[in-house]
């Protein structure tokens, strides 16, 4: 079985096609990895040499290149996207182009291959903001960023190319992801690696705004299970368990990294910052049998292991940055 994964020298993509060349069993495919190498691409975030992986450095946007990767394509998971949110607040043209444009360019190559399970990865932040309670899947989407926008744009896209075409297309929507080898411009990464260099962390307004935190590898487990044993035309959501303020967050990061409140500089708020996300997932959990593995205290003592035993990966791309 060939598999294409798009976006996969990133944080998730480069997860998920570890765990697919960790097995080594019968059904194991062939991973063919398309990923353009923006600042958040790391190519050394996969093997080097692996005999069932080809890395192709390329754009999702390049038609031909897609239609060819495609024609010798069986299944496709799309991680590739513009990911960051104050990002596409200060510009989303990229947003626009990557997250919708590349996801009809890949929708329509597969179309046209007749390629299938298209497992699309979307966010819970298309949902929008909720107060209280969680969002099953069937609630309307109403994102409120313009990353958000753009992944609606592109989750909609595709749930339209099943319902229009019968393309067998599976769309997850998960909750906030953490662990090793994420870009050090998000949250976790940023506060550990500050904190670690014996810089302040800023912390948007009151640090009020809460969000479910889930460990990568369970959402990678989470999306092999969708792909595997999901439903063409259905919406998974995928959730964590450990739903936490930014401030309650920040007070076990300073902890785990020896530091105190005075390191915590308070900044305002991000524009249209969404106050709680919280997905519904209990349908993964009896279609599928998707449970969270990771206990959140340990997983978070490893990530922060990880970052410090690992200096050399993410302190050139902090310089790079200027993150
Ligand atoms: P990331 O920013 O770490 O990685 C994105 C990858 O996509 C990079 O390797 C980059 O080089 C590649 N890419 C960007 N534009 C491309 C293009 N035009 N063509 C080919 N490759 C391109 O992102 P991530 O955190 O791993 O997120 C992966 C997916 O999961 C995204 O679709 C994101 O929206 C979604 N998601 C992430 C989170 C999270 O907490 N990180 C939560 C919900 C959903």
């Amino acid at each position: 079985m060939k598999l294409l994964v798009t976006g996969a020298a990133g944080f998730i993509g480069s997860a998920h096609v570890r765990a697919l060349l960790a097995d080594g069993g019968p059904e194991a495919p062939h991973v063919t990895v398309l990923d353009k190498l923006t600042y958040a691409g790391c190519r050394d975030n996969l093997p080097a040499g692996h005999p069932r992986l080809e890395f192709v450095h390329g754009d999702i946007c390049d038609a031909a290149l897609v239609d060819k990767l495609m024609a010798d394509t069986d299944q496709v998971v799309h991680f590739a996207a513009e990911s960051h949110v104050d990002r596409s607040i200060d510009s989303a043209a990229d947003f626009v182009r990557t997250n919708v444009l590349g996801t009809q360019t890949l929708l329509d190559a597969a179309l046209r291959h007749g390629v299938g399970p298209f497992v699309h990865v979307s966010t819970d932040e298309v949902y929008g903001s909720i107060d209280t309670g969680s969002w099953p899947e069937e609630h309307p989407l109403s994102p409120n960023s313009p990353y958000s926008a753009s992944k609606a744009s592109s989750d909609l896209l595709a749930l339209a190319y099943h319902r229009t075409h019968g393309l067998d297309v599976r769309v997850t929507r998960c909750s906030n992801n953490y662990g090793p080898r994420q870009f050090p411009e998000k949250v976790i990464p940023l506060f550990i690696t500050n904190l670690l260099d014996g810089l302040t962390v800023p912390l948007y307004g009151e640090g009020l705004n809460v969000r479910d935190w889930l460990h990568v590898e369970d959402h990678v487990h989470g999306i092999e299970l969708v792909r595997t044993k999901g439903r063409p035309g259905e919406v998974y959501n995928i959730g964590g368990g450990t739903e936490l303020s930014n401030r309650d967050l920040t007070a076990l990061l300073l902890k785990a990294c020896g530091a105190d409140w005075d390191r915590v500089e308070h900044v305002p708020d991000r524009k249209g910052h969404d106050l709680r996300y919280s997905v519904d997932w209990s349908k993964a959990r009896t279609e599928l049998g998707y449970r969270p593995r990771h206990d959140f205290t340990a997983g978070l003592a490893e990530t922060v292991d990880w970052y410090r035993e690992n200096r050399s990966w993410w302190q050139p791309l902090k310089q790079r940055e200027r993150v």
